[in-house]
């Protein structure tokens, strides 16, 4: 989640506070609970204080602010009207918050809460507030109706809470585990797969009763390219040949397998139409215009390709593709050696 994002959600957030605090405000007047009543007041400047931190990106101060707010409130009403409105109940909704914001101050390198501490410290207020209106009561007495309504009010809240919040949670563990699988995955220059991966894809797709081909390719006399152009030209046509690959096989699982060689794996296609692919990637290529810098530049490539046959190892479906790269090399590159 990014800072923008975290601001608009802290945004709803406040808001949703405010008019908690709004209706709250009017629950007390009911209860006749003066001190209530007034304390309603600094609530709501606590607020909209919150919206000024929040706009001028003053996220560390507003938790801080808010998460002190919030406990003192949920005492101070347990206080006055006894736990059995429910007003204790907002701890269990702001504890795995606060470890949620620890996690996010981190991650955005701002200045950490201590949310072991503070949550202890919520837990402290929890219990003292509670046990002392177990043996003491509250000091205004309410309704039983009133207080039962206000139980359910309170405790719907803070289940809807946990429950939005455990999703969201769980969305963005999810979306976390995909960047970091992706990252794993992919060569972050031309965002093919790498090498590892595609070894994992070789390894199992030879468990598939299909026709299966890989091409080795490689970009030709690349080290002139990058000699005479320059590396950054040299990865703009690494690049390039890469969105040319993915246009061209869009069916194929298609990796970085070194400096400026490719591994093409096809499943399900048979030799002839595997070969005709190839040879369109490879006349693609040649006729391609690769401008960087105003310089155009010149670029083919040598594939060599091989099939899969039961009883042979990974290593040497693609030693045999390998080779044929090889023999094309040899033979005047530009070519597709099969
Ligand atoms: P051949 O036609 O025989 O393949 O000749 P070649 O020049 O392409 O082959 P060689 O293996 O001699 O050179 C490959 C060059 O690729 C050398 C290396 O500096 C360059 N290279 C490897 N990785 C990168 C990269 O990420 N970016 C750039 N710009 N160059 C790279
Ligand atoms: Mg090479
Ligand atoms: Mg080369």
């Amino acid at each position: 989640m990014d800072l923008a994002r975290i601001k608009r959600f802290t945004y709803i957030i406040n808001t949703v506070i405010l008019f908690l605090v709004i209706a709250l405000a009017g629950f007390f007047c009911l209860c006749n609970a003066t001190i209530l009543i007034w304390f309603s007041i600094p609530t709501l400047m606590v607020y909209i204080i919150g919206y000024v931190l929040i706009a001028k990106d003053r996220l560390d101060i507003y938790v801080r602010l808010v998460y002190f707010w919030i406990t003192f409130y949920m005492c101070l009403c347990t206080f006055c009207l006894g736990y059995k409105i429910g007003f204790h109940l907002y701890c269990f909704s702001m504890i795995p918050i606060i470890f949620y914001t620890e996690y996010m101050a981190d991650k955005l390198g701002k200045t950490r809460v201590n949310a072991f501490v503070v949550s202890g410290i919520i837990a402290i207020c929890y219990l003292l507030s509670t046990g002392y209106t177990a043996f003491a009561g509250p000091l205004y007495m309410v309704d039983n109706a009133l207080a039962g309504s206000f139980w359910a009010f309170n405790s719907v809240i803070v289940l809807a809470f946990l429950i939005y919040y455990s999703r969201l949670m769980l969305s963005l563990i999810g979306d976390y585990e995909k960047k970091l699988t992706d990252a794993a995955h992919t060569d972050r220059l031309t965002g093919l797969y790498n090498r590892h991966f595609m070894m994992t894809e070789l390894e199992s797709s030879a468990k598939e009763d299909k026709p299966l081909f890989v091409a080795m390719i490689d970009i030709d006399d690349f080290k002139k390219i990058n000699d005479r152009y320059g590396h950054n030209a040299g990865d703009y046509v690494l690049i390039n040949v890469s969105r040319i690959m993915r246009e061209v096989c869009s069916e194929c699982r298609i990796s970085r397998w070194g400096g400026e060689e490719f591994l093409i794996l096809s499943s399900g296609k048979d030799h002839d139409v595997f070969l005709g692919l190839v040879e369109t990637l490879r006349k693609r290529i040649e006729s391609e215009d690769f401008i960087f810098a105003e310089d155009h530049i010149k670029v083919t490539i040598t594939l060599g390709i091989a099939a899969f046959t039961s009883g042979t190892s990974v290593d040497g479906w693609v030693k045999a593709a390998d080779d044929n790269l090889y023999t094309g090399k040899k033979t005047g590159k530009n070519k597709v050696v099969s």
